[in-house]
């Protein structure tokens, strides 16, 4: 009698546990493309990869798009089997065709997920419906016509409209991040300030800012070739239904191996996909002096035994 009921009660936890656990979230990681060399996507998507899987949140699968010059009639990624899509690539607005643009902003609009990471928001500077969903894009020509230079101003986010290029960023050195909106989901228990690892720190970007909201930003530094502004960083746009989380952080696996940009890309992947975050934040998290990066990350970029990577020259 009693192991009869021991047994149903353990038949009923169990099946309350299998209810609880949630199917993991398809996610599509999009690759193929970059603007140059220094963008490797073959070493960075890996590296993407490894974060989702890690989370158990996902199931991830990569597609990579033809090259450049390549043929594009048959690739027609099935955006709809996905709860996000993360891009992971930089392409001019003559690479996809209409009908590709198309079926991606349909997806979109009826509430799909989108991940934007780093040079992505340098992709397709005249496709609107692309930069309306990125909120603010550089590079690629972009300038006062793919909107103003949005920046924070003691919280505020401002809209400079002076005419001038989009995009620039210094030297890839360690730099403060400072959270905007502390009560996003996204954000919710993270550090008010926390040191980034040698970054690219994205400034003068443009574009329509339209319902967009800056979840973190840092400071451009004129001594580092910057703007003298709190530059957005960290930012979640609404596109029709669909969900956008854009870090401009990420320029090379180094980069990525910061536990503030593998934290916020797990999040920020999660909201994107659901619109909820059930992820804690890791004890490693850095700290407003210290940065904290993942050597287990990093070593997946073959430069790195040598060392950091060498640091860039400024680029505008
Ligand atoms: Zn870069």
């Amino acid at each position: 009698m009693a192991r009869a009921m021991y047994a149903a009660i353990g038949g009923l936890l169990l099946a309350v546990l299998v209810r609880g656990a949630a199917a993991p979230a398809r996610v599509m990681i999009l690759d193929g493309e970059s603007g140059g060399a220094y963008h490797r996507w073959q070493v960075v998507t890996p590296a993407l990869k490894t974060m989702l899987d890690e989370t158990r949140l996902f199931d991830v699968d990569v597609v990579t798009a033809p090259p450049a010059g390549g043929d594009f009639t048959a690739f027609r990624p099935a955006f709809g089997q996905y709860r996000a899509i993360v891009l992971n690539y930089d392409a001019p607005d003559d690479r996809w065709p209409a009908e590709l643009k198309d079926a991606f902003d349909r997806y979109m609009r009826e509430g799909g997920g989108l991940v934007v990471v780093h040079a992505a928001d340098n992709a397709f500077p005249g496709w609107k419906a692309y930069n309306d969903m990125i909120g603010i894009g550089g590079w690629r020509n972009r300038d006062e016509r793919a909107g103003p230079h949005w920046y924070v101003e003691n919280g505020t986010l401002k809209a400079e409209t002076t005419p001038g290029s989009a995009g620039s960023h210094g030297t890839r050195l360690p730099f403060v991040m400072t959270v905007n909106d502390p009560t996003h989901p996204i954000m919710k228990g993270l550090p008010k300030r926390w040191m980034h690892q040698g970054d690219e720190l994205y400034a003068s970007l443009r574009g329509p800012g339209r319902n967009m909201m800056v979840l973190a930003t840092a400071r451009s530094e004129p001594s580092n070739h910057g703007t003298g502004r709190d530059e957005p960083q960290l930012l979640v746009v609404q596109y029709g239904r669909g969900r956008v989380f854009h870090t401009t952080l990420g320029h090379d696996v180094n980069a990525l191996s910061s536990v503030d940009f593998v934290t916020t890309f797990q999040r920020g992947t999660e909201w994107a996909a659901t619109g909820a975050v059930t992820q804690s934040v890791p004890s490693t998290f850095p700290t407003a002096d210290t940065v904290s990066y993942r050597a287990d990350l990093a070593a997946l970029d073959p430069i790195f035994k040598n060392g950091l990577n060498p640091l860039d020259p400024p680029r505008r």
